[in-house]
This record gives C-alpha cells, sequence and structure tokens, in this order.
C-alpha cells in the first residue's frame, strides 16, 4: 500500500478515508491484519491495521521489510499514445523501475493533452501492483524542439529510430557508454522527417533500430527499455 508520509518504525498513520476503506471494505481485513506500506523513499515495512469505527483506521508502522531500492538512472521520454495504450507504457515503465518519465509531444503524436493526475494515479496502483518501491517521478509534458532546447548535452538520449529498422540492434547498443540515459520513443504515427533530421544533427543522441520489423510504440518502448537496462547493466 502506498502512503504519502514519511514511514519509520513506531510512527502511527491515520489512513485516507479511500485506504481505510479499500482495506476494511474491499480487501476486509480486520483489527490486527498487517500489511506491507511504502512511500517511494523510505523503503517497506511492515503495518499493522487499527480500525477507528467502521470507516477509518490507522496503521501502526513496525519493521522495516526491504530498503528502498536504487533506481534505474534510465529516463523515459515517449509521445503520449491513445488512453489505453498509455496507461500500458506508464505501467511498464514503472514495473521496470525507469526513475521518471516524460510525455513529449511530437509532429505526428495523437493526444494534445496530458492527464497527469491520472498518469500519476496509473503509475501508484502499478508499484503497488508490482512491488516496485521506487516510483517514477512524472515529468512535465514537453514538445520535442523545447526539450531538446533545454536538454543538458553531458545526457545521451537514445532514440528508436524506425526509419532505421533493419540496422544492426546490437552494434548500436553497445556503443552506448554512458549510464545516465534517456530513452525516446515515437508516436504511432512514427517521427516525422524534420524531427528525424534534428535528432539525428545532435551529437548528444544515438539513433537505435529495434530489429527489422515496426513495432507497435508500446510494444517498442517495452523492447526498447529493456535492451537498454540490460545493456547498461541497470
Ligand atoms: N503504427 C504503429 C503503432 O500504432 O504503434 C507503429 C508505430 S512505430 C512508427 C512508433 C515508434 O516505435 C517509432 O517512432 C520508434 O520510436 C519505435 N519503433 C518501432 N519499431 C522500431 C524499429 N524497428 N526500430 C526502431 N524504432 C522503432
Amino acid at each position: 500500500l502506498y502512503l504519502d508520509a514519511p514511514l519509520a518504525q513506531g510512527e502511527v498513520l491515520t489512513l485516507a478515508r479511500e485506504q481505510a476503506h479499500y482495506l476494511m471494505t474491499v480487501l476486509r481485513l480486520d483489527d490486527g491484519a498487517e500489511v506491507l506500506v511504502f512511500n517511494g523513499r523510505d523503503g517497506e515495512f511492515s503495518a499493522t491495521l487499527r480500525p477507528q469505527g467502521r470507516k477509518a483506521a490507522n496503521l501502526e508502522i513496525g519493521a522495516q521489510t526491504r530498503a528502498q531500492p536504487e533506481p534505474s538512472r534510465l529516463e523515459f521520454l515517449f509521445a503520449p499514445l491513445k488512453v489505453g495504450r498509455l496507461e500500458y507504457l506508464v505501467q511498464k515503465a514503472t514495473e521496470m523501475g525507469i526513475h521518471k518519465i516524460t510525455p513529449v509531444f511530437t509532429d505526428h503524436t495523437q493526444m494534445h493533452k496530458i492527464n497527469a493526475t491520472r498518469l500519476e494515479a496509473n503509475i501508484l496502483e502499478a508499484a503497488e501492483q508490482c512491488g516496485n518501491l521506487a516510483i517514477p517521478q512524472l515529468g512535465d509534458a514537453v514538445k520535442l524542439e523545447t526539450l531538446l532546447g533545454g536538454w543538458d548535452p553531458a545526457r545521451r538520449i537514445i532514440f528508436c529510430n524506425e526509419s532505421q529498422a533493419g540496422d544492426n540492434p546490437t552494434a548500436a547498443l553497445s556503443a552506448i557508454t554512458e549510464r545516465d540515459l534517456a530513452l525516446l520513443v515515437g508516436p504511432e504515427g512514427g517521427f516525422s522527417e524534420r524531427e528525424r533530421e534534428l535528432l539525428t544533427s545532435l551529437p548528444h543522441v544515438t539513433a537505435i533500430p529495434l530489429g527489422p520489423r515496426i513495432l507497435r510504440a508500446d510494444t517498442a518502448a517495452v523492447a526498447a527499455l529493456t535492451a537498454v537496462q540490460m545493456t547498461i547493466g541497470d
């Protein structure tokens, strides 16, 4: 269970109404039930449920069960997809421990607005479901040009370039030496020619192919995140 509060053994925390409802009514937990809690910073703790009437409850925080892990150093830059596929992307990036996910609007992006509150809720739900204690930060949605204009050139961007599909991915991946990286995946319609020219002109951007087939954007994201994490041992 995610708690938006500092965690330490011996603390007694009052649960938000919806969380008390979830534990006592949905999961039917009783007084004394043990739950695991995390806040994305302090690791995971066991906690004991203490109902306060029928609609409120406290949690008594017990011993730490897991230390806070090092997050992946990879940032995920993605063109927002339609809602179901966007949620899938956010879930998978959360499961993979990505430390920051940033929506990037490109020429062919079909979604022009981001519901940040909803995406943050998806992130927390995904972290709770997969037991990942590191919660990705959601970056502010930004246009590709603005992002590139303000980018620190000391950080490399790996750009999944569908027009290089068919080139050797292993050679491109093995040329990556840095560990502090961002990975950019395009929208359903791919990158425009203009964007591809801009990206390939920047010395801190490395284009990679993902094999001979054009993958759906959500599949490409999972494949590329996996390939880069395995390459940099993250
Ligand atoms: N039309 C499909 C869809 O609805 O998702 C395919 C979209 S594909 C053009 C979306 C993005 O996935 C591309 O911009 C690129 O970043 C990445 N991608 C897909 N296949 C790729 C490949 N073989 N090599 C490199 N990048 C790829």
